[in-house]
């Protein structure tokens, strides 16, 4: 990783929006085509793993 990192200054707009998970949000296996949906929305990390792998965050089209 890159250690001269000096990280933006967010504001709590950013923060919020960085850490809010949004139901309707959608990951997907790239090895079995597992879907997730998000139906109850909260405030943390997200980072659902299906085969060991991080599942990739799915744009939602709306
Ligand atoms: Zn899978």
């Amino acid at each position: 990783m890159d250690s001269n990192f000096s990280g933006p200054e967010w504001n709590a707009d950013e923060w919020q929006s960085a850490w809010s998970i949004n139901v309707g949000k959608t990951y997907k296996c790239s090895e079995c085509g597992n879907v997730i949906i998000v139906v109850r929305g909260g405030t943390g990390t997200l980072e659902p793993r299906c085969h060991g792998k991080l599942m990739e965050s799915v744009e939602g089209k709306s």
